[in-house]
């Protein structure tokens, strides 16, 4: 199986986050995927690929203009975190580089430093690239990327998200197929909720209940789309600890709506924060049910791309991405 990553990710690595009323080490650093390529890397299934291009982010396709345009106009010299956030949407734009950042930031988990735009772009090249792969090919595709995408909105961003790299796939699949994405991070991905919420990509999304965890104000059930959209955002919410077996069960069913949909191409959101060791996860997962999560996907039997979320205990990483992955490969 191709596995694309973006050669400069590692230049985005801000030192802390603002989490849980304290400042703490940053949970999404760069070992992250080092760590995953590196296994790859070693195993004859997977041949890697690192992109070096970079594409200008004005092309994506997905985000608000404004926010997009202050992501590559920011000029600073240390990771920026606002302390302010624009709530009730103000148009007016400041001219303080932190408080442009807070029109359109959530959550003070997503530092913006020195390289981080340059990362996007390359991130964006990256995404592209997969996306030509799959579309001439139709074999699946893994692309091993940071900073994750699913919670960065239109015109929102946070959740160590900037910008919605499945969506970004997503909109460029469309042109030739349906497309659904399932993601199977351990939070809700309300950024892609958000950017399909009135569009007929089918989301489905099996997260921990909202109601206790981040993104707190997005994932309830009862959020199925709107317009166009009616009926194509499906939400599964689980309670903390779910084990294995109820989460197999209800993943399923989230394979039966798609499997109804007939989509061409299907993208996972995947987070390995479903996993039982993981700092920021609660789900009893273990690797054999990782391994059994990626077989019931397979079974689809369509093209799929799949695109890295979360996933924060770094020292298993390694093994996790490879039970997961094994059956696409
Ligand atoms: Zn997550």
């Amino acid at each position: 199986m191709r596995v694309f990553v973006p050669k400069i990710h590692g230049l985005h690595s801000p030192e802390y986050e603002f989490n849980d009323s304290k400042l703490i080490k940053y949970q999404e650093p760069p070992d992250r995927i080092d760590k995953i390529v590196e296994r790859l890397s070693i195993n004859h299934r997977y041949i890697v690929t690192e992109v070096t291009g970079k594409e200008k982010l004005s092309k994506n396709g997905v985000h608000f203009d404004k926010m997009i345009e202050i992501f590559e106009n920011i000029r600073t010299d240390k990771y920026l975190i606002p302390d302010t956030f624009n709530i009730k949407r103000i148009e007016k734009e400041p001219e303080e580089c932190s408080a442009k950042l807070g029109m359109y930031l959530f959550d003070t988990a997503t530092p913006f430093g020195p390289n981080t735009a340059d990362v996007l772009r390359n991130s964006f090249m990256t995404i592209k690239e997969a996306v030509n792969h799959i579309k001439k090919t139709k074999e699946n595709v893994y692309v091993a990327i940071r900073p994750p995408g699913h919670h960065a909105g239109y015109d929102f961003f946070g959740g160590y998200c900037y910008m919605n790299n499945a969506a970004i796939a997503a909109v460029r699949l469309k042109k030739t197929g349906k497309v659904a994405i399932l993601d199977i991070d351990y939070h809700h991905g309300n950024g892609t909720q958000d950017i399909f919420y009135y569009s007929d990509v089918l989301y489905v999304s099996l997260h921990a209940d909202p109601a206790t965890e981040f993104p707190y104000y997005w994932g309830y059930a009862e959020e199925s789309g709107e317009g166009e959209g009616y009926g194509y955002n499906v939400n599964i919410p689980l309670a903390r600890g779910t084990k294995r077996q109820d989460y197999l069960m209800a993943l399923r069913n989230a394979l039966e709506i798609i499997s109804g949909y007939s989509p061409t191409f299907l993208i996972l959101s995947l987070g390995l924060d479903i996993y039982r060791g993981d700092p920021l996860g609660t789900f009893d997962i273990d690797r054999d049910g990782l391994n059994e999560i990626g077989v019931l996907i397979r079974v689809l039997g369509v093209p799929v791309l799949i695109v890295q979320e979360g996933g924060y205990a770094i020292d298993e990483i390694g093994d996790n991405i490879e039970a997961i992955l094994e059956p696409f490969s």
